[in-house]
C-alpha cells in the first residue's frame, strides 16, 4: 500500500482515482466470487431410501446421511427416469432423460461425451471441477478438472482407479475408505482460488455386498422384519410375475451370500490379501457352517437369506455412512463447511425384500424413488422437507441454479432449489406428474420394458414389451402396490385423464419412440 501512496507523485489525480477504483472492482469481484459456494455431490449406488434413518429406518444406522438431511433438507419423492445405474449418472451429467443423453442401459454403450455437460457448463463458469469414485459410464470423464475413477463397476477390496490421463493403478483397502481418501486429498491440492464441484461417487451399496472387515457381523444380532409383500403372489401384475429378480430364485448362495466361496479361485475373493482373506474367510465360513448345518429349505431357506442379504447390505452401508462423516469432519476441520452445499443421493431405490426381490428398474415405489438429502447453510432451513415431485432431471438445473448460472436449454429439467428455500409460489407451480420410461431387456432380471407416469395419487404403467398389459394403482389406498386396478369398474374418466397426461409428458420431454408405441398400443 505504501508504494501505491508514493507512487502519485508521478500519476495525475485521475489516474490515481481510476487505480483506487480498480483495486476496489477486483476485491469486489473476489468477494462475489467467494460468495459462490462449492458443491459436494455424493452419489452412492443402489442405497434404498427405506434404509436409512432420515427415511425412517428405525434399524439401521446411517448418523451421516441422517446428519446432512438433520441440517437441510429431505426430499421424500425424488423419483428418477429409468431405475439402473448407468442411466441415472447420465442423466445426473444431462439434465436430461435417457432417449435423448443416448444413455438408455448398462450395457457397453459409451456415454456422448459431445453433449451439454454438467460437469463443463460449471467449468465454463468458473468452477473447478472433479469426479472421484465410482462412474461407470463407459467414457473417461470429460468436463472434470480432475478425476480418479474406478474402471466399470470397480471392486470393494484393492480396487484398481483410473487416473489422469488414463492410467491403471491399485490400491491395498477398502474401496469407501479410498474414495474419500482421493477426495479430501483433492480437496487439499485444489486451485481454491475457484469455487469447486465435486462428484464423490460410491461403488456401495451395489451388488455384491462386501462389507468392509470392521463391519463384518454388524447387523448379526438383528432379525430384520420380513416386508408384508414379501411372498408376493403377482396377481394382475405380468411383467413382475415374469421377473428374474427374486431373493428366493435369483439370489446367489456363493456369489451373492459368500456361502462356500473358494478363496484361491472366486474372482472377487482371489484379490484379497492374506489377512483380509482370514478375516473374511473366518467370518463367512461361519454362515456357510450355519445354513449347511440347519439344512433349510423352502421358506426357512428364503427366509434365511433374506436376514443374510440384509446383513450384508447394510454392513456395507456403515462404510459407506462412515465415509460421509469423514467428508462431513473435513470439511468441518478445514472451515470448508460454511460455504460448501453438500448433496448426499442414490443413482436410484433398491429392494430389500419388497415383492420378494433385490435390484431394481421397475417404476414401483421402492426402486422408482432414491434418497436426496442436501445441506446448504444459510439457505436451507434445518429440517426442511420437499414432499413435491422432484425428477433426477432436476439435478443438473438445480446445482447449476446454486451456482449462479442458468440452465442450458437442451436440459430437461428444472431447478427446485425454490423448494429448498420454501420461495416456490403457487403462481409457479411445480410438476403434478412425472415421467418414466425403463428398456433394459431381457438380461439381467427380464424386467419388460415400460413407461409411464406417477401423479401425487396415481401411477399408470404401460410394459409394452414382452407383458403388453397396462397397469393402474391408487397409491393412496394401495401404497404397496399389489393392487393393479386397471380396466376395473369406475377407473375409466381416471385412465383416459391419466393415458392424456402421458401423451402429454411424451410429448414434452420429446420421447418420439414412446409416442409411437403408445399410438398402438392395446386399449
Ligand atoms: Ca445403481
Amino acid at each position: 500500500m505504501l508504494a501505491i501512496l508514493n507512487y502519485p507523485a508521478k500519476l495525475t489525480l485521475k489516474a490515481f482515482l481510476g487505480l483506487i477504483a480498480l483495486v476496489l472492482s477486483i476485491s469486489t469481484s473476489h468477494a462475489q466470487t467467494a460468495k459462490r459456494p462449492n458443491i459436494i455431490f455424493i452419489f452412492s449406488d443402489d442405497h434404498a431410501y427405506q434404509g436409512i434413518g432420515a427415511y425412517g429406518n428405525k434399524i439401521v444406522k446411517t448418523p451421516n446421511i441422517d446428519r446432512i438431511a438433520r441440517e437441510g433438507a429431505l426430499l421424500t419423492n425424488n423419483l428418477v427416469t429409468n431405475s439402473i445405474c448407468g442411466p441415472s449418472r447420465a442423466t445426473l451429467l444431462t439434465g436430461k432423460y435417457s432417449h435423448l443423453n443416448g444413455y438408455k442401459r448398462n450395457d457397453r454403450t459409451k456415454f456422448d461425451t459431445s453433449q451439454t455437460l454438467l460437469s463443463e457448463t460449471l467449468r465454463n463458469n468458473g468452477y473447478q471441477t472433479a469426479w472421484i469414485g465410482k462412474m461407470h459410464l463407459n467414457s473417461l470423464p470429460a468436463g472434470f478438472d480432475y478425476w480418479n475413477v474406478l474402471p466399470d463397476q470397480g471392486h470393494y477390496y484393492n480396487p484398481e482407479f483410473i487416473g489422469q490421463p488414463n492410467d491403471t493403478t491399485q490400491y491395498t483397502g477398502y474401496v469407501s475408505d479410498l474414495i474419500t481418501q482421493f477426495a479430501t486429498g483433492w480437496l487439499e491440492k485444489r486451485d481454491d482460488s475457484k469455487p469447486f464441484f465435486l462428484i464423490v461417487g460410491h461403488k456401495a451399496t451395489h451388488r455384491e455386498w462386501m462389507p468392509d472387515l470392521q463391519d463384518l457381523g454388524a447387523y448379526d444380532n438383528v432379525n430384520f422384519p420380513i416386508p408384508s409383500t414379501f411372498y408376493d403372489d403377482y396377481k394382475g401384475r405380468k411383467a413382475a410375475a415374469d421377473q428374474d429378480m427374486t431373493i428366493d430364485k435369483t439370489m446367489r448362495m456363493k456369489f451373492d451370500l459368500k456361502v462356500g466361496v473358494d478363496y484361491e479361485k472366486d474372482f472377487l475373493y482371489n484379490r484379497l490379501n492374506a489377512e483380509q482373506k482370514k478375516v473374511f474367510k473366518a467370518y463367512y465360513d461361519k454362515v456357510s457352517k450355519e445354513v449347511t448345518d440347519k439344512n433349510l429349505t423352502g421358506k426357512a431357506l428364503v427366509e434365511w437369506k433374506f436376514q443374510r442379504y440384509l446383513r450384508d447390505y447394510f454392513s456395507t452401508a456403515n462404510s459407506l455412512d462412515r465415509n460421509i462423516g469423514k467428508l462431513l469432519d473435513y470439511l468441518d476441520k478445514s472451515g470448508l463447511s460454511k460455504n460448501t452445499v453438500v448433496i448426499y443421493a442414490s443413482d436410484q431405490g433398491f429392494y430389500l425384500g419388497e415383492h420378494g426381490w433385490f435390484d431394481k428398474r421397475f417404476i414401483y415405489e421402492e426402486s422408482l424413488k432414491t434418497p436426496f438429502v442436501i445441506r446448504y447453510p444459510g439457505v436451507i432451513k434445518p429440517g426442511t422437507k420437499v414432499n413435491d415431485l422432484v425428477v433426477n432431471i432436476d439435478w443438473a438445473p438445480t446445482v447449476l441454479n446454486i451456482a449462479g448460472v442458468k440452465t442450458p436449454a437442451d436440459m430437461q429439467g428444472k431447478s427446485f432449489l425454490p423448494l429448498l428455500k420454501g420461495t416456490q409460489t403457487a403462481q409457479v407451480p411445480w410438476r403434478k406428474e412425472a415421467y418414466y420410461h425403463y428398456y433394459e431387456f431381457p438380461q439381467p432380471h427380464h424386467v419388460y420394458p415400460h413407461f409411464g407416469l406417477r401423479t401425487n395419487r396415481y401411477k399408470l404403467v404401460y410394459f409394452y414389451q414382452g407383458a403388453d398389459s397396462w397397469e393402474l394403482y391408487d397409491l393412496q389406498k394401495d401404497p404397496k402396490e399389489v393392487s393393479n386396478i386397471y380396466g376395473t369398474k369406475g377407473t375409466e374418466k381416471l385412465t383416459a385423464d391419466l393415458k392424456i397426461k402421458l401423451k402429454a409428458l411424451m410429448n414434452e420431454y420429446k420421447d418420439d419412440e414412446a409416442l409411437k408405441i403408445l399410438a398402438t398400443a392395446k386399449p
